[in-house]
């Protein structure tokens, strides 16, 4: 292990809030064991995989830092204490960030070269990258993808509440559209990959218990299914614009992701990344799945158009 640098005082600052792809920032800390290069700089476009929500992956790109370029295969939260041992983020145990940890933005670096060519991490004077200017360019077209899945997932989320209400019979928390939230209530896991998110819930016994009338909603999944279908679309060609809003760029600061349905502002309180305008995402398809062994029911939702530039294409 080799740790060359000054470890973080502050969070990372993280452009990505600013759906930023390209900027400048400077080199903090290199990070080396058998496993893994880590690159850490004081502020970054690159989205990482959050720490303990792991819905949208990291981003992949380019760092150049003078004659050095640095292939990014992946972005992180890594948690690093404020005293005591740096450790690798497959080290680290706690649950969740705390205010003994500061909260990085870690590179994964897949590969390296010097002046075009490829070298090995060993080649490189890690000494005299520590304080230096670094450029940093997002691989952009899997960050397009990632905006639309991510987005897709919180309007499904949104349909999902609106055309299951029915299904409730006892009051429970509500959406911000004012519909009774069983995504927040049954969410267990979601995955954002390109052009696709999928969404697992778990109808347990504590759903039914808060009121939940699970059985009937199964009983009725290919209605609720064309109904989420129609009103995603919808929603979509409603064209409004989307914002991420927050008080501060620190990393792991609460942000809200805002939109307009219906007339309504809509928020989901979100760190990741989305599409300027609901118009980006072009048709969905989503399906629902209930498995009764599991007692689960996963949504994959589909984004059909893969860029701008396809569309424009079809004409
Ligand atoms: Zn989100």
């Amino acid at each position: 292990m080799k740790i060359t640098g000054d470890r973080p005082s502050e969070n990372t600052e993280a452009l990505h809030y600013l759906n930023e792809t390209e900027a400048e920032g400077k080199i903090v800390l290199l990070y080396e064991n058998d496993n893994a290069v880590l690159l850490v700089t004081d502020r970054t476009p690159f989205h990482p995989e959050d720490y303990s929500w792991k819905d949208q992956p990291g981003d992949k790109g380019i760092i150049r830092a003078g004659n050095v370029e640095f292939v990014i295969k992946d972005t992180m939260a890594w948690p690093i204490p404020k005293s005591g041992d740096i450790l690798p983020p497959d080290q680290i145990t706690i649950s969740r960030p705390d205010d003994t940890h500061v909260m990085v933005i870690a590179h994964v670096v897949a590969a390296v070269k010097i002046d075009g060519n490829p070298a090995t991490f060993s080649d490189i004077n890690a000494n005299s990258l520590i304080g230096q200017d670094a450029r940093f360019e997002v691989d952009q077209a899997y960050r397009r993808e990632l905006n639309v899945a991510h987005t897709t997932a919180h309007l499904m989320s949104f349909a999902l509440n609106k055309h299951t209400a029915l299904f409730w019979k006892k009051e429970t928390r509500q959406d911000s559209l004012g519909n009774p939230n069983l995504d927040a209530n049954a969410i267990a896991q979601s995955k954002i990959y390109p052009n696709q998110s999928k969404d697992t819930y778990r109808f347990g016994k504590s759903l039914r218990k808060s009121g939940f009338m699970a059985d009937d909603f199964v009983g009725n999944i290919g209605v609720v299914s064309e109904e989420m279908n129609k009103t995603v679309n919808a929603w979509i060609a409603q064209a409004s614009p989307v914002s991420l809003e927050g008080d501060s760029l620190r990393y792991g600061t609460k942000r809200t992701w805002k939109t307009v349905l219906d007339s309504k502002e809509v928020s989901i309180p979100c760190g990741g990344t989305h599409v300027k305008n609901l118009s980006e995402i072009g048709p969905v398809e989503i399906s629902l799945q209930y498995d009764p062994e599991e007692k689960s029911l996963v949504i994959v939702s589909n984004v059909l158009q893969k860029s701008p530039q396809a569309k424009l294409q079809l004409g």
